[in-house]
């Protein structure tokens, strides 16, 4: 086993969205950076999660020059639907500005990531195993890895235990990845909310009805969204102990048409199911020595208020000017202030989250908040079509103009 020692300016742990943002912004700008990524290309760019860019995302985008090969073609689509009581109630956002918010499936996004960057000359490397981070706090952190099946860009070697040593270290891993867990015991304060249910998310290989329509229900939430013009996902509120295997294919479709309270265009193939609990999860701070925590290494949201991958690209603009302010100018405030920075954005999302996350579950299935709290939930999801400035503050948030 050969052991090859190389040198960077910033060194990326995983390649989802926060990421993949951050290298393709660094690349843009001339910055030397690797990133790193456990799986293969083909595992990443198939993996399905959220689906709604934000305003404040795309404009991000269009800032680094980027927006057209990134987003071009998405849609946007300024009106949700909700059900509720057997009726479809349409609510279209009322901001002073629409925005620039666009349905855009994750995996395209990663896929179009990914495209940019290795098109441009970026050095991404799948399957790199046992990632290790060492001296973080020290003159200059050193990340070991092996290198199973080689670079995209450059030729590797299979079995190569590889070190890069670099001046900064972006932890965009996930919520299990490594870099958080590099971090000693003591330095970060968890700070957690659990919403006491979960959410079967199920990918169907069927169209939508609905670009997206979300029902409320006494069994309980569900939603619908569009993946591309043969997929679609379905979200149904669920208990914290349930398993996939008590869902059968056939179950779940029951299940979605006695809550939207209509039939489903088809019964298609069902391609996936997972169960994941809501739950919101910040990690202060969001940083440690030369180690910089992005995305869901981060912070976790509750999928409902579809913040998490916004959330993520957020970080990785903000990183990404930092680094530059630091590598141009010899300037480290953006550095310092990194986590700050950030943590004020992220808890204005999660406060927005929690909001949404408790008004639309509440406001249907009353175990787990009671009959008071449905009330109260209902009066303000009225108070969204009554109420002009209710509505405006809901759109600027739920599109990301705040
Ligand atoms: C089922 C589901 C549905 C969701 N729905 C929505 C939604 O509708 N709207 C929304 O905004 N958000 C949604 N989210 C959340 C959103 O997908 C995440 O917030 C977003 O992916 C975070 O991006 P990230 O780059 O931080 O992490 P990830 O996208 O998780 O990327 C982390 C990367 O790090 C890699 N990695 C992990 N460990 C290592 C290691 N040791 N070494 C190297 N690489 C490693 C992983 O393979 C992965 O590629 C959903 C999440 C799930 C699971």
């Amino acid at each position: 086993m050969s052991v090859r020692n190389e040198n960077t300016t910033v060194v990326i742990v995983g390649s989802g969205v926060a990421g993949l943002a951050l290298g393709n912004f660094l690349l843009r700008s001339g910055v030397g950076c690797v990133i790193l990524e456990r799986r293969s290309r083909e595992y990443v760019e198939q993996r399905q999660r959220a689906g709604v860019i934000d305003t404040r995302a795309a404009r991000m985008f269009r800032e680094w020059g980027l927006e057209e090969r990134i987003l071009g073609g998405m849609p946007f689509e300024p009106t949700m639907n909700f059900r509720i009581d057997g009726r479809t109630r349409p609510y279209r956002f009322l901001a002073d500005d629409n925005g620039d918010g666009r349905f855009c499936p994750q995996q395209v996004l990663v896929r179009n990531l990914i495209d940019t960057f290795v098109s441009d000359g970026g050095d991404l490397r799948f399957e790199a195993e046992d990632v290790s981070l060492e001296n973080l706090r020290g003159p200059r952190p050193l990340v070991r890895y092996q290198d199973a099946t080689g670079t995209t860009g450059t030729t590797g070697t299979t079995g190569t235990t590889r070190t890069i040593a670099c001046d900064v270290v972006a932890g965009c891993d996930g919520d299990r990845g490594v870099s958080r867990a590099a971090i000693p015991e003591g330095h970060l304060t968890r700070y957690s909310h659990e919403y006491g249910y979960a959410w079967l998310t199920v990918l169907a290989e069927v169209p939508a009805s609905h670009q997206s329509m979300m029902a409320i229900h006494s069994r309980g939430f569900a939603g619908q969204f569009a993946r591309g013009p043969r997929a679609s996902r379905f979200y149904l509120q669920c208990p914290l102990d349930d398993t996939t295997q008590q869902w059968s294919d056939e179950r779940i479709w029951d299940e979605v048409e006695t809550r939207f309270g209509e039939p489903v265009t088809a019964r298609g193939p069902i391609s996936s199911k997972q169960l994941v609990p809501l739950r919101s999860v910040v990690y202060d701070p969001m940083s440690y020595g030369h180690l910089y925590l992005l995305g869901d290494a981060a912070h976790i949201v509750p999928p409902m208020s579809a913040k998490g991958m916004n959330l993520a690209l957020h970080d990785a603009d903000v990183l990404a000017k930092a680094v530059l302010r630091q590598v141009k100018d010899d300037d480290p405030t953006l550095l310092r202030e990194y986590s700050a920075t950030c943590l004020r954005h992220v808890w204005n999302y999660q406060a927005f989250a929690a909001w949404f996350t408790d008004l639309i579950h509440d406001s249907g299935d009353t175990s787990n908040r009671g009959e008071f709290q449905q009330r109260i939930a209902r009066a303000e999801f009225e108070r969204l079509y009554a109420s002009t400035t209710a509505s405006r503050l809901f759109s600027e948030f739920l599109t990301g103009l705040n």
